[in-house]
């Protein structure tokens, strides 16, 4: 009798804590709640770096859009950035540097700086000066972004899609706000390139 007592009191306790973790992830999940700035539904997580995801904001696309512009065109170093693909649950900028010291073993870093060097000088679109490097990602889904990370674009995405575009902050604000717009892709956790050091912009996983 005993031993049955103290099953169930284990079972109870496995439930409890089953049940908190599952909700502290709900609760920090974004999408689907009311825009922090402006009360409609979110279908983004939008925050201030990778990775932050307690001081994720809530955001509609419209208020994404508006913060991204501000973002893009304050950020002082060059980037390149992948088009957003839908299945991974983020949208984030990472930097060379850091990227480079946690993340070993993965060819995206070398492969973006060599990308970064052949960035022309004026935007493809409307000749401002480009600081962003445009790649398409067709073939790009929720299973296989883990390889563009460790082979590098080069030898993944851009074997099937085409030449990358140079393009200035608001042309490829206005790219990444088309795509998800017309495609409905919708991400959990988006964050912006900052400060002045080179990176890539990628869709990955949290
Ligand atoms: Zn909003
Ligand atoms: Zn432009």
């Amino acid at each position: 009798m005993k031993t049955i007592m103290l099953l169930v009191l284990l079972a109870c306790i496995l439930a409890a804590v089953v049940y908190f973790v599952v909700r502290r992830k709900t609760d920090v999940w974004p999408v689907g709640k009311p825009c922090s700035l402006c009360g409609a539904e979110s279908g983004y997580g939008y925050e201030k770096e990778a990775e932050e995801l307690a001081n994720i904001k809530p955001m509609c696309l419209t208020c994404l859009v508006a913060q991204l512009e501000k973002d893009y065109a304050a950020f002082a170093g060059r980037a390149v950035v992948i088009q957003p693909a839908d299945g991974p649950p983020s949208y984030v900028f990472q930097p060379l540097k850091e990227w480079r010291q946690y993340v070993k073993k993965s060819k995206i870093a070398d492969d973006t700086a060599s990308l970064l060097a052949k960035l022309e000088p004026t935007c493809h679109d409307c000749g401002r000066k480009a600081n962003f490097l445009w790649i398409e990602s067709r073939g790009l889904n929720g299973d296989n972004f883990t390889e563009t990370l460790d082979k590098g674009i080069s030898e993944t995405l851009l074997r099937g899609n085409p030449k990358p575009v140079s393009l200035c902050a608001k042309c490829c604000v206005g790219h990444i706000a088309n795509d998800l717009r017309d495609k409905h892709i919708s991400y959990g956790e988006v964050c912006s390139p900052r400060g002045a050091e080179n990176g890539f912009v990628v869709p990955m996983g949290l």
